[in-house]
């Protein structure tokens, strides 16, 4: 098979062993007020350094799941371990302060735990660059495409310094090359930051190139029907899109979401 391989994922996953995760899920179900069951018995274990996507239908409770491991609800049952110090979330929305430059927008969250103004400023500078935005620090958002805003996002966020990173479909509404551009920014940063992260995706290839390891789950209530590993190392190359045996993954993938949507229509 070929991969870009620049690290042995199999010499990773032995090493992480015996780490305890970043993230865990024992036994999860979640069901809102009005009866609404979105989870039955989910049990996901992401390793520190790991990044996985998470697929299936809509309305399966993928968003719910990121919402829970965040503490923005709260599940009904089982076990759920986060490290949620250190948490950053992008959400679909870019969701800036219309008033606030890109800059004043970067430092919303250090202002919100009280960090001093030199701090901030300091390492609002850092983080905007890291997103590529130099330049555009006094911009206001009006002002910002959609891929600018969704960078904002990030900054915002990568600017507590997290570990543990939650993408809840950040890039559905952006055009496929601006998408691809945000994948490949994502993924170095995922590289120098030492991430772990969970994205969340409606698009198959997004799922498999950015993931080390693909969660699909079934239609609601959702449950995890089956990881797949992705064989690819990293860092990876645009070109890989284009890989054979990337397209096979992909290929597996979508069979397997449309068998478990049917399998549900059985029941
Ligand atoms: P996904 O992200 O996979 O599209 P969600 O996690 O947003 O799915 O939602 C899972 C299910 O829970 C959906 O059927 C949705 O309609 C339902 N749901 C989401 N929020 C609420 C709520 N506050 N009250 C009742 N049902 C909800």
């Amino acid at each position: 098979m070929t991969t870009t391989t620049a690290k042995d994922p199999a010499a990773d996953d032995a090493a992480r062993q015996d780490d305890p995760p970043a993230i865990a899920f024992e036994q999860v179900s979640m069901r809102f007020p009005d009866g609404t069951l979105a989870l039955r018995d989910v049990n996901l274990k992401v390793m520190p350094g790991e990044f996985i996507s998470l697929i299936g239908p809509s309305g399966c409770g993928k968003s719910t799941l990121l919402k829970i491991a965040s503490g923005l609800v709260s599940h009904t049952q089982g076990d759920v371990w986060v490290d949620r110090e250190n948490l950053g979330y992008t959400f679909q929305d870019a969701t800036l302060m219309p008033w606030r430059s890109v800059r004043d927008n970067v430092e919303l969250l250090m202002e919100l735990r009280g960090y001093p103004p030199a701090r901030r400023a300091r390492i609002a500078r850092e983080k905007i660059e890291l997103v590529g935005l130099s330049g555009f620090e006094d911009h206001y958002p009006a002002r910002l495409s959609g891929g600018m805003k969704m960078r904002v996002s990030l900054a915002r966020s990568l600017a507590l310094n997290p570990n543990v990173f939650m993408f809840d479909e950040p890039f559905g509404a952006l055009d496929e090359i601006t998408r691809e551009r945000l994948n490949e920014e994502v993924l170095t940063l995922y590289g120098r930051e030492k991430l772990t992260g969970i994205f969340v995706t409606h698009s198959i290839a997004e799922a498999v190139y950015m993931s080390g390891k693909v969660v699909l789950m079934s239609p609601r209530p959702g449950r995890i029907v089956e990881v797949f590993d992705v064989p690819f190392g990293y860092p990876r190359r645009p070109e890989l899109r284009y890989d054979p045996a990337f397209s096979a993954l992909c290929g597996t993938l979508s069979a397997a979401l449309r068998q478990t949507i049917e399998d549900s229509q059985d029941d």
